[in-house]
């Protein structure tokens, strides 16, 4: 019978917890706190080691795509994701295979940048709606802080966004430091600097013409190094800054788009050649899938990847007669093309199908969600699917999470896969506990509210109380 967390459930999840953490001790401890996996520097997981990768602009070509499969099948355990962010991962690494890893990747010509973030939107130079194509100020910013001297020393996962606006623009894509291109009221293309967020959180720091922009990058990292090798965006506000930047009231008056959509489906561009929106699904492709697709769009001599947020890719210079024989393999292969697909509000690791350390198998339990709950995933919030509290898929909050436990799952409501969670289920009762959920976000007397809304009103203890009254 479901019940709110008891003493014995959490002595369990700790041991559970404790388990996962013996295990990654006995792993090399190749990533510190506070830095990012890479490529040579890989980090412990629950199935290997994982190692990360952004390319020049997020690029790759299709050859490249299938020797990554490949060297991901050979090197890894042949799961390949794109995060949230847009960067690459490669599974199940082992220390034996880092180096062979890397040999492979820098023969196919994939080059992964090291230092500091800077990313553009995934579409730069192609979408129709763009205001400033950001790669040359990116390539210029990357030379800027490679030439200065004294060397910067920054936060290792300092990340700049430099977002051209346009339909697939960075808006809802936190950094520490943020450069959004928008049309003033005068027509002018305009550049708005901010630190610590996203176009919502942002704090905003001064309107910029393009050839300022990377100077004020400059001074700006200047300052951050000053302050210490560990200083992120989000500690700064326009009062430290003021000897740089002078904020006026114009900068409040600044409207930016705050979501993007999903890179997925047909995509409308000046381009003469089509564009198809890829993404993956539940974050993750298996390598045979890629490189099945990689020789497809080798033999169509199609353009490029272009590695997007949202877990996705776009996949440039299709002739337009080709585009629905990709679109059609791609979907056979399991990518989703739809935009609105529910699926992906839910995110989730491989679970038991490729993890020791997990508890239950996450895709069965993503398909009981599409059964029972789908009136959950509405856009507005993460389900987070984890097969143990180190919740690999989404380290950070979510409104909802499911987690592993050796008796069952733990739901925990606006936190971390690590967080304590409200109440525990055995697996015989997560079918009703979701159908619970559903009707609890949706209140037939209240309209206009998203899912996520309904939920954090009620709050975590109404939530796992209100599941405790349903089942008694
Ligand atoms: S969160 Fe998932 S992938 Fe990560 S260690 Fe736990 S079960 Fe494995």
């Amino acid at each position: 019978m479901a019940d709110v967390a008891t003493e014995d459930d959490a002595t369990m999840y700790r041991a559970g917890t404790d388990m996962q953490m013996h295990w990654n001790a006995e792993a090399r401890p190749a990533v510190r706190r506070g830095e990012c996996p890479t490529l040579g520097k890989p980090m412990p997981t629950g199935d290997g080691l994982l190692a990360r990768l952004r390319t020049r602009d997020g690029v790759l070509t299709p050859p490249q795509l299938r020797a990554l499969a490949l060297a991901a099948q050979e090197h890894g355990n042949g799961i390949v994701e794109v995060t949230a962010r847009g960067s690459l991962q490669i599974r199940g690494v082992r220390e034996e295979t880092i180096v062979p890893l890397e040999r492979s990747l820098k023969e196919a010509g994939i080059e992964a940048l090291p230092g500091i973030a800077i990313e553009v939107g995934p579409l730069s130079g192609l979408d129709a709606d763009e205001f400033t194509d950001m790669r040359p100020i990116a390539e210029d910013l990357r030379a800027a802080i490679a030439d200065h001297e004294p060397l910067l020393v920054l936060a290792p996962k300092l990340s700049i966004t430099l977002d051209g606006g346009g339909r697939y623009h960075l808006g809802d894509v936190a950094s520490d430091i943020k450069i959004a291109a928008y049309r003033d009221s005068g027509g002018q293309i305009r550049h708005l600097m901010s630190v610590g967020g996203d176009n919502r959180t942002a704090c905003r720091l001064a309107i910029l013409e393009e050839r300022q922009i990377v100077s004020s990058i400059m001074a700006l990292l200047a300052f951050m190094a000053s302050r210490g090798p560990s200083t992120r965006g989000k500690e700064l506000d326009a009062a430290m800054l003021a000897d740089l930047f002078h904020p006026d009231a114009s900068l409040v008056r600044v409207e930016l788009p705050t979501q993007s959509p999903a890179p997925a489906g047909r995509v409308a561009t000046d381009a003469k050649d089509a564009v198809l929106g890829l993404v993956l699904p539940y974050c993750q492709i298996d390598s045979t899938s890629l490189a099945t697709l990689a020789d497809r769009l080798i033999e169509i001599d199609a353009g490029e990847l272009r590695f997007a947020p949202k877990h996705g890719f776009f996949v440039t210079g299709l002739e337009k007669e080709k585009v629905e024989d990709v679109a059609t393999l791609a979907t056979t292969l399991g990518f989703w093309l739809d935009p609105k697909d529910p699926r992906q509000s839910i995110a989730l690791c491989v679970g038991a199908r490729g993890c020791a350390s997990a508890f239950y198998d996450t895709h069965e339990v993503a398909d009981s969600v599409l059964r029972h709950a789908q009136g959950l995933l509405d856009g507005s919030l993460t389900l987070h699917l984890s097969g143990c509290a180190k919740g690999c898929a989404h380290p950070s909050r979510s409104a909802l999470a499911l987690v592993g436990t050796p008796t069952g799952y733990g739901l925990v409501v606006n936190g971390a896969a690590s967080s304590p969670p409200e109440r525990y289920l055995v697996a015989s009762e997560l079918n009703s506990a979701l159908e619970g959920l559903a009707s609890l976000a949706m209140p037939s007397n209240e309209t206009g509210h998203t899912v996520c809304d309904r939920l954090m009103k009620l709050g975590a203890r109404r939530i796992a109380e209100a599941l405790l009254l349903e089942k008694t």
